[in-house]
């Protein structure tokens, strides 16, 4: 039986208490990685967990040496909806397995593994063509799936809409042995607020996160600069104490925001300015940091250098 399918580890502490401890560094992005490393923009990045595992390998790597305590597995489009699009809904199984199987062959039994749940990037009816049920079996899919690759938590991220992240939320909880579920909304600044795309402000979102039992409620990616997400995390903190004083929060801001060049999205934040506003998002109360588009293994290794000083 190899060693990640055990419950109890010799050299890392349950995820949920570990968490409680304080400071907890994530990984910084995959895709812009890849795309970094070659990966055509288009392409699925989740089929590189079968196509080109070493690839995979090579960037969960850098970032634990880089100094993240935990890093997401490579399977942020691997839910039914996501894969269908790629023509892979029947490797929903395999993809995601692997993808905790490479991420747990670079943790080790030292450092931890978050499976990655994104969007399904459709809508319930009426706005979409979803039911109820159907996003829930999605969720519970691929939940199962990076259980038995061995994932010791689970990220949802970049979700836009109350109603599916709800779904998911409720959906690895129930599929997801009692692992801990961290549940996080993408926003954008509309004029004096934060709002997602599909209009959820922060106080839905972390109320509807909180109830749905989210362990840990955070915020990432969207189109922010570094000094708005520091005020989004102010807001952040605050709703989180007031709907529940027990919930973390966590934050994993791109560096900083998207900008057009020649066609291209970059991101211009460099590691050291990232891990300033890091520490003030850490000042504010968000204790689980890592960082979404944009970032790479130098801006983890920033934030781990001036957080853990
Ligand atoms: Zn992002």
């Amino acid at each position: 039986m190899p060693f990640w399918k055990g419950r109890t580890f010799v050299g890392r502490t349950d995820l949920k208490r570990r968490l409680r401890k304080g400071l907890f560094l994530l990984d910084g992005a995959m895709g812009t990685q890849l795309m970094t490393l070659g990966v055509e923009p288009g392409k699925c990045s989740e089929s590189l967990n079968l196509e080109s595992p070493g690839l995979v390998l090579r960037i969960h790597k850098a970032y634990l040496q880089a100094g993240s305590d935990a890093v997401l597995t490579n399977t942020f489009g691997g839910n039914g909806f996501a894969l269908a699009r790629h023509g892979l809904a029947s490797r929903i199984g395999d993809i995601n397995t692997t993808g905790a199987q490479l991420a747990r062959k670079a943790a080790g039994r030292a450092k931890y593994v978050l499976g990655d749940i994104g969007p399904t990037g459709d809508f319930l009816e009426p706005l979409g063509h979803l039911k109820p049920d159907q996003l829930n079996t999605a969720f519970v899919d691929q939940a199962k799936a990076l259980l038995a690759g061995g994932v010791d938590g689970f990220i949802i991220e970049t979700m836009t809409a109350v109603e599916e992240i709800t779904i998911a939320i409720k959906a690895v909880k129930a599929a997801g042995s009692g692992l801990p579920v961290l549940a996080s909304m993408s926003f954008d600044k509309r004029g004096d607020d934060f709002r997602t795309m599909m209009g959820v402000d922060v106080k839905t979102a972390v109320s509807a996160l909180v109830s749905s039992g989210a362990d840990a409620v955070g915020f990432n990616c969207g189109t922010t600069t570094l000094d708005e997400y520091v005020d989004l995390a102010k807001r952040y903190v605050a709703a989180a104490k007031s709907a529940n004083p027990d919930v973390m929060v966590f934050a994993e801001p791109n560096a900083g925001k998207p900008e057009l060049l020649d066609g291209k999205t970059v991101y211009k934040v460099t590691p050291d300015e990232f891990a300033s506003a890091a520490q003030k998002i850490y000042d504010a109360g968000v204790t689980i940091i890592g960082g979404c588009c944009g970032t790479g293994p130098g801006h983890i290794e920033a934030l781990a250098r001036k957080l853990r000083a």
